[in-house]
């Protein structure tokens, strides 16, 4: 075995950070890398905002810690923030995690609980999609549709009920079916008639797909549909935003594109732009009423609410708020598709380019004609990456495994035109190089 000291899995090709800066990475061999996806689309602020380390450091300075049932400063002041500028006004109920798994993890389980202390014991499924990624906890692995990540895992996932994603490229009605989007929902109360509506607590989906997808468009009539179905028969829906919202897409969260109406929301890497680990939950009265009344609660995390993450995630959203900075990723979303578009629409070995605000997922094929992928064994977004930081640009890789081969852009809402035009140039280079 290696010695080498990170990461757990000895790897040679390690990318070695020394410091960050802007939209920027330094690495410790001296070149310097764009982050065009600001890490695992995290970062929408950019890195070295001294006032987020300042907060931050009063907050561990006036507590290190203090048990998530208590409240603190930090926290009574990011609920409100929460509250005042940024949640849609229904989900008045806000639960705080570490991370995206942990919180897709808790509102699973809240959805189940709801039922519980309803007496409604019946309703234990949760419909998951067949393109999705909830996280790496066994609940979250097992509603999730990403096959790459469940391997070896099997044993203990039990839940697998999952509705088909509206894929307008490859619809099983055809490529770019007008009725694909309506073809999708059908499929969904489908499942729920089949298994028995009563035994449904909640649908799970990401209202645009995250990396799991590349930024796959669900199409006008899908969301409307698939809110009354879920209405019509009880059944809560979860809108896993923890990629596309605090402004990834363009609005605060991406359900506002379609006037989706969630029960319960989880969103969390944009919440503190990468400068602490912190994610949320935020439900509805009505979904946690009947817990309250029941004297049930989710279960914290030691580290929930966390006061140092809370006051890194005020201050992050203090200035996307300042800046502007939602408005402004929708601005550079339609610029960096204009140049996306122009350098890469008709190559013949880009299947699609879509995305939303500051979010785009790039799908290369070996045919665009008959959309034929390239041989898993060929690691083609592997070397389309490898490719990318070779020319100082730094991709964040896209698809389930099945689905694959898809580049994802999402970098922080401060990016400059410059750095646009270095992303598109180094990303039609990288394709290039990389398919000989
Ligand atoms: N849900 C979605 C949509 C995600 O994109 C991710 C992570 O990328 C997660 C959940 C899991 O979040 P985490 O990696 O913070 O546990």
């Amino acid at each position: 075995m290696s010695d080498q000291p990170w990461p757990f899995v000895p790897n040679p090709n390690v990318i070695d950070v020394d410091h960050a800066e802007g939209r920027k990475l330094y690495l410790s061999n001296g070149r310097t890398l764009l982050d065009a996806s600001g890490g695992a689309i995290i970062s929408n602020i950019g890195h070295g905002r001294k006032e987020v380390a300042d907060a931050t450091a009063a907050a561990m300075v006036s507590m290190s810690y203090a048990i998530p049932p208590f409240t603190t400063p930090q926290r009574k002041r990011l609920v409100e923030r929460l509250r005042r500028v940024w949640l849609p006004s229904h989900l008045t109920r806000v639960w705080l995690a570490s991370g995206g798994s942990e919180a897709c993890d808790a509102a699973f389980k809240i959805a189940l609980q709801h039922f519980n202390a309803k007496g409604e014991t019946r309703r234990t499924k949760i419909i998951g999609r067949d393109i999705s990624y909830h996280g790496t906890t066994a609940l979250t692995l097992a509603v999730g549709g990403h096959v790459a990540r469940k391997v070896g895992f099997e044993s203990v996932m039990t839940n697998t009920l999952r509705a088909p994603t509206p894929y307008s490229l490859r619809s099983p009605l055809g490529r770019h079916h007008p009725d694909f989007d309506i073809a999708a929902a059908k499929a969904l109360e489908d499942i729920i008639l089949a298994e028995g509506p009563d035994t449904i607590a909640a649908f799970v989906c990401e209202p645009i797909n995250g990396s799991s997808g590349g930024a796959i468009m669900p199409g006008p009539r899908y969301w409307p549909m698939v809110q009354d179905i879920c209405q019509r028969h009880g059944i809560l829906i979860i809108t896993d935003e923890v990629m596309v919202g605090f402004g990834r897409t363009g609005k605060n969260f991406a359900a506002e594109h379609f006037d989706l109406k969630a029960d319960i929301m989880i969103s969390g890497k944009g919440l503190a732009g990468g400068y602490a680990p912190i994610c949320g939950v935020f439900a509805s009265d009505a979904v946690m009423s009947p817990l309250a009344d029941a004297g049930m609660a989710p279960m914290f995390y030691t580290y929930s609410g966390h006061p140092g993450a809370c006051a890194a995630a005020d201050k992050v959203l203090e200035i996307m708020e300042r800046e502007e900075l939602v408005t402004r990723s929708a601005q550079k979303g339609e610029e960096l598709r204009e140049r996306l578009n122009s350098a890469l629409g008709q190559h013949p070995n880009v299947a699609e380019i879509r995305g939303q605000g500051l979010f785009f997922g790039i799908e290369v094929v070996a045919n665009r004609e008959t959309l034929e992928m390239f041989p898993a064994e060929s690691r083609m977004t592997q070397r389309i990456v490898g490719a990318g930081v070779e020319e100082g640009v730094f991709f964040y890789t896209g698809g389930t495994g099945a689905v694959r081969d898809i580049l994802c852009i999402g970098p922080a809402f401060t990016v400059t035109d410059d750095e646009l035009d270095q992303m598109v140039k180094a990303l039609k280079t990288a394709i290039d190089v990389s398919i000989v």
